[in-house]
Formats: structure tokens, C-alpha cells, sequence
């Protein structure tokens, strides 16, 4: 047998020479150790050929309306603490819960971490050290900031006055990591449809995904989905807004450029920010103030935005000393800002953040964009509903006014909100209570054992 085939290459040559057994040979055994993309081979083979899916509860036409029966659900899964969406802040709540001792179940409708900041290629983290020079974003997303550090080529610029830029994958690996060490239970590729509640107090959370429509059933549910899907579906009250959809992309080969052609020549407008792949830029897009959950609107934009990021990387390349810039890629999910925003037992404004208001339930504390605002508190009653009760928001999505949405949506605000509402969510499972009622004092007391800062 030559040692130095891999099975790959005797699969190829089974295929060509005919079966294993007419040849007498033995595969390598394929393992865990082994590199996966390395350990081909494709095979397939019937799982259930009985499977027949039930009818009598598709919908139907009545009346020209579509109307859906009612049917059982199956339960997936059962647990402390659920979190819809792992995004930036979902990630932070997952892993503070589970770190508080929770049973933390995590439900995502991609196929990897990150949300906006590794799928939408919002590489650049603003807010977190603000005037001064001090660090209001601790905690959990500190963390993931000095773990990137530590990861080769993951991210730049973190010095003082700087805000740091990362790498999309690094972010999407490290989520992985740390989501695995905690022990958080997790599914991807799935999408939360629907909120099961009971009364006014949600218990789980409905999911599509290729294995159909099941249930998560659970002591607390966290909206980490940006959108507010979770805390709408189950009846909490919300503003709707809209806001500047875009689209982002990377485009390469910057490090190609000829200056000497170039500076004869009027240089192209946008070229994007540094990221840690030299060479690499990343273009953030405006784009138009429209409704992000109208999905017609979402389709058009997509398909528009695509069609000016291609033609505007050909007119970058029409430029003399530019030819060899190209398209990296665009962001696998549309630049969506800002959607639903709950209305919750307190709502932050900007006047709050002027007066430089302490709140005794304060939570974290929260960056701004630039010199115009210092740190500003953020309430634990900006993440809870007014009425409705076991469900918390974080992220993009808690309870501010208009004017502060640039400041909420910032990622170091999305860590630390996430943070906070983890942080509740295990405290009311351990004191058999919702969230309404936790002993706000508790959680901050395990927030700053957890390294999160409340001023
Ligand atoms: C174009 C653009 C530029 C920006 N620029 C900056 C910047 O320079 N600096 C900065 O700090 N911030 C910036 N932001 C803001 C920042 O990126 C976001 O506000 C932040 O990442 C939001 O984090 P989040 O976790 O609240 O939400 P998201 O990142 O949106 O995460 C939500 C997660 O939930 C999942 N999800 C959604 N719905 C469901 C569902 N129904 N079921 C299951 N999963 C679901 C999503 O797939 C996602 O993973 C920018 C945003 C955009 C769009």
C-alpha cells in the first residue's frame, strides 16, 4: 500500500479501478482527527423509505382566503434560557447565561455567528472607549476583543483613539469557540417564526427550518434578533422605523495599486477602510430610509445594491493605476439598521444621556460614535416590555428614542446590552421568577463579577 495516498486519492482510484473488494484493499478509516475538507468521499443513502410527511395540515383556499388548521408541534428541545438570534448581543447573552449558571439553548437563521458584524461585514467596532479615553464596553465583548487579539491576522488597530477593525471570520471562528467552551446548546438554520406564550408570559419560541415547524420550549426567552421578531410575534408593544438600509463589500488588491499612474489621475470615490487582510478594504453603504421588514423592499434593494457595487468597482478599475482592484465580496446579508424597537419599562433618550442621568437599575454603560456624547447609563428597564412578560431584548432592538438609535445600534452597546439581558435571564430562572421581577442588584452584582462595567 504507498503511505503516501491519501483517501482521497484511493477513492479516485477505486473509481477508476473498480470496488474495493475487487482490488482487495482497505480504506483509511476517516475520524475526527482528520482534516475534514481533506476526508472526501461522497456518499449517500436512504434515511426513512417509509417517509410519507402527515397530511390534513397544509392550508387551504376558502374563500379566496388561506387558512391554516391548527396542529401539534413538535418540541425540539427544552431549556432554561433561550436566545433567538446570534448576533452580536445574542452571542454576549448566551454565554453570560450560561456562565451564570443556566441551561442556555441558542437559535440562529444563518448557518454562522455574528449577525451584522461578521455577516453584514460591519468590520469596524465604534463606541466602545469614549471621551476621555475610557473603555465602557467590557465584560463579554472585551473579552472577544483580547481574543481576537490573540488570533493571527483577526484584528487591527486596537490602540487607543482608534476603533478596531476585524476580520469576518475570525469573528465567526471565535463565536464557535466561545459558544462551545460555555456549553451553550445551539441550532442554526433556523428560523423563529413565532413566540409561544401563555397568557402574557412567553414560554418557548417556534422554529422553521429544513426538519419543518417545531417548538423550543423555555423558562426565558431573549430577542437578540434585531428585529424584535420574538417580542413582536408575542404581543409586546414597539415602534417600527425606518431606516438606512445598505449593502457592504470588500474589495481587494488595494496594495496593487500604481500610485505613480494613480496620482496623474482623479481618484475614485469610497474606497472603503483597512481591514486586517492587506491589501483588503471594506466599503460601507448608506443606502436608502426604508422599512427593513418589508421583504418586496429587501428584495429590490438587494438585487440594486448588487448591481452598483459591481458597477462600481468596473468604473475603480477603469481608473488609471486601479486596474487590478477587484471585488472581494458582498456581505452574505443585507446592512439593515434598524427595524422594531420595543417599547419597554424605560425608554433612553437623548436628553437622558445630556443630563447624564443615573438610573439604580443601570446595567452597562454604553459608547458613542464620536466626541459628541460621553458614556451614558443604559437601564435594565429598556429591556424589558411593558406588558408582555419572560421575554427580554438586546441589541439593536431595546427601548430607545429615535434620535438614539445610531447610539444603541453600536456594536459595543449590542455586547453590552446582551451582556445585561443574559446576565437577568439565569437570574430569573434560579429565583423562579420572570424578568420583570428580578432583583436588579444581583445582576449587577454578577455583571461586575463577570468583568461588566456600570460606571
Ligand atoms: C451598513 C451598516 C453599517 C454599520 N456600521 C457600524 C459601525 O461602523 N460600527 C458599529 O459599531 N456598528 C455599525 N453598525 C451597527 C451594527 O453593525 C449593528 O447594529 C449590530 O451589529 C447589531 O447587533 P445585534 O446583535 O443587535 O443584531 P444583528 O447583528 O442583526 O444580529 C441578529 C441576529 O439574529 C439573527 N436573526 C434575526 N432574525 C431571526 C429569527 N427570526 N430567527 C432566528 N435568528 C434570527 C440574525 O441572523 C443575526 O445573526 C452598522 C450597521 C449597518 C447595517
Amino acid at each position: 500500500m504507498n503511505h503516501a495516498m491519501n483517501r482521497r486519492d484511493w477513492l479516485r482510484k477505486l473509481t477508476l479501478s473498480g470496488t474495493a473488494a475487487s482490488l482487495g484493499l482497505t480504506l483509511p478509516p476517516t475520524g475526527a482527527a482528520q482534516d475534514p475538507g481533506a476526508s472526501s468521499g461522497f456518499q449517500s443513502s436512504v434515511l426513512n423509505p417509509q417517509e410519507v410527511q402527515p397530511g390534513g395540515a397544509s392550508p387551504s383556499v376558502e374563500g379566496g382566503r388561506v387558512l391554516q388548521p391548527a396542529r401539534e408541534l413538535p418540541v425540539l428541545h427544552s431549556t432554561d434560557v433561550l436566545v433567538v438570534g446570534g448576533g452580536s448581543a445574542g452571542i454576549c447573552a448566551a454565554i453570560a447565561a450560561r456562565r451564570a449558571g443556566a441551561d442556555v439553548t441558542l437559535v440562529e437563521r444563518y448557518g454562522h455567528f455574528g449577525g451584522l458584524w461578521s455577516g453584514g461585514l460591519v468590520l469596524i467596532i465604534i463606541g466602545h472607549i469614549v471621551t476621555g479615553g475610557r473603555q465602557v464596553c467590557q465584560g463579554i465583548g472585551e473579552e472577544m476583543m483580547r481574543r481576537l487579539d490573540k488570533l493571527d491576522g483577526a484584528i487591527i488597530n486596537r490602540r487607543p483613539g482608534v476603533p478596531p477593525t476585524v476580520d469576518a471570520e475570525a469573528v465567526k471562528y471565535l463565536m464557535v469557540e466561545m459558544v462551545e467552551e460555555a456549553g451553550v446548546k445551539v441550532f442554526l438554520h433556523c428560523w423563529g417564526v413565532d413566540a409561544i406564550v401563555n397568557g402574557d408570559q412567553v414560554r418557548g419560541a417556534v422554529f422553521e427550518s429544513k426538519s419543518g415547524r417545531q417548538a423550543i420550549l423555555a423558562k426565558t426567552v431573549i430577542d437578540a434578533t434585531g428585529d424584535g421578531d420574538l417580542f413582536a410575534a408575542a404581543g409586546a408593544a414597539y415602534e417600527r422605523r425606518a431606516h438606512n438600509v445598505g449593502l457592504v463589500s470588500r474589495i481587494g488588491n488595494l496594495d496593487r495599486v500604481d500610485r505613480a499612474r494613480a496620482a496623474a489621475a482623479q481618484a475614485p470615490r469610497n474606497l472603503g477602510s483597512e481591514t486586517p487582510v492587506p491589501g483588503v478594504n471594506w466599503v460601507n453603504m448608506h443606502g436608502p430610509e426604508v422599512d427593513g421588514l418589508d421583504v418586496e423592499v429587501l428584495t429590490r434593494l438587494e438585487m440594486n445594491h448588487r448591481k452598483h457595487i459591481w458597477n462600481n468597482t468596473q468604473k475603480i478599475r477603469h481608473t488609471p493605476g486601479y486596474e487590478q482592484v477587484y471585488l472581494v465580496e458582498t456581505a452574505p446579508q443585507l446592512g439593515v439598521r434598524i427595524t422594531r424597537v420595543l417599547r419597554g419599562l424605560h425608554t433612553v433618550t437623548v436628553d437622558d444621556i445630556k443630563s447624564a442621568t443615573q438610573y439604580p437599575d443601570v446595567i452597562g454603560v454604553g459608547g458613542a460614535s464620536s466626541g459628541e456624547h460621553g458614556p451614558w447609563q443604559i437601564p435594565y428597564g429598556a429591556l424589558v416590555p411593558e406588558k408582555i412578560d419572560n421575554v427580554l431584548a438586546a441589541g439593536r432592538c431595546i427601548s430607545a428614542e429615535m434620535r438614539m438609535a445610531d447610539l444603541v445600534r453600536l456594536i459595543p452597546n449590542c455586547f453590552v446590552t446582551g451582556h445585561a439581558a443574559g446576565v437577568a435571564a439565569a437570574v430569573a430562572v434560579q429565583d423562579g421568577c420572570t424578568p420583570r421581577q428580578v432583583e436588579v442588584a444581583k445582576v449587577q452584582k454578577i455583571l461586575r463579577d463577570q468583568e461588566a462595567y456600570l460606571g
